[in-house]
């Protein structure tokens, strides 16, 4: 059967290569080029932006992008099995897609894109949480990506884009609301992917904001939540006790109430605090 790129389908691709999926590399393969199409465009236009995409695997999603007119695709794949199948899809779109054979926790991945950059990744669900905490804490922010659009497993999905009041709330939702607008845009069943996962999976889009909703320092702000999320069943003036002479009055400094729970704090609520801590 044709494909829009000329490439073989992705069933006759893992055959050739012999991909069988391996469960340590968080290995659940999309092979239906619709859906990667589409996750593709979920990242909105991609013509003029540079795209990392962490996990190739195979490349469906390699595809989609090449052909929804990404400028260049950085693939960064750490299992060397999938470079011979890679290597054929960059044939088909001569100068760009570059792949990466490396651990995406160890690489630099910046120095191989140029603005603007968007990250579009099918996550290997032993590292997706890991890599989005590093791309929404990097040092200076605007941060040099101007989005991100991931599939996760949908419960991460969820703490993403949590509000304050529930269980789904926590540092994930701070942490990615403060300076991005994140909502999940697909939702997709465990037979979309092969083989099939325990649960559904979300693609969620993040983009970053030129600048923080509310002002705070960064390190302040992400140890308060460390500490508030850590314990979350105790009040904010036991959980956070220790964090700074006079916790409970910083609390309430802030506008917040000190026998409350972390998870009742909203984003404003967070940076508040983080500017009462930070006053010395
Ligand atoms: N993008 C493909 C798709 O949608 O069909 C594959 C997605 S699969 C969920 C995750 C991919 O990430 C696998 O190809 C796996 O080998 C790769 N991977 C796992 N850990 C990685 C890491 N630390 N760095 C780079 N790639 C990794």
């Amino acid at each position: 059967m044709a494909t829009i790129d000329g490439l073989p389908p992705l069933r006759a691709v893992i055959a050739a290569h012999g991909l069988s999926a391996r469960r340590a590399l968080g290995q659940n393969f999309l092979l239906d080029l619709n859906l990667t199409a589409k996750i593709a465009r979920a990242a909105g236009d991609l013509t003029g932006a540079d795209v990392l995409e962490v996990g190739p695997g195979p490349g469906g999603l390699t595809r989609g992008l090449l052909a929804e007119g990404a400028r260049r695709v950085v693939a960064v794949e750490k299992d060397a099995r999938c470079l011979p199948a890679l290597a054929e899809v960059a044939q088909a779109y001569p100068g760009r897609l570059e792949v990466v054979n490396a651990d995406a926790l160890e690489l630099d991945w910046a120095a191989y894109l140029t603005p603007p950059i968007k990250v579009v990744a099918n996550l290997p669900y032993n590292v997706g949480t890991e890599l989005l905490v590093r791309w929404l804490t990097p040092k200076t922010w605007p941060p040099v990506w101007s989005s991100l659009t991931l599939m996760f497993q949908r419960e991460v999905a969820e703490r993403i884009v949590a509000q304050p009041g529930g269980k789904a709330y926590g540092r994930l939702a701070v942490l990615a609301q403060w300076r991005c607008s994140a909502r999940i845009v697909m939702s997709l069943p465990p037979e979309a992917f092969t083989p099939a996962p325990k649960v559904r999976s979300a693609v969620v889009h993040l983009v970053a904001l030129p600048a923080p909703r509310f002002e705070a320092d960064p390190t302040v702000l992400q140890r308060i939540v460390a500490a508030g999320f850590n314990q979350r069943r105790k009040m904010l003036r036991a959980a956070l006790k220790g964090l700074a002479p006079d916790m409970e009055e910083r609390i309430v400094a802030a506008g917040l109430t000190p026998t409350d729970r972390a998870e009742q704090v909203s984003v404003e609520g967070f940076c508040a605090l983080a500017r009462q801590v930070a006053a010395g």
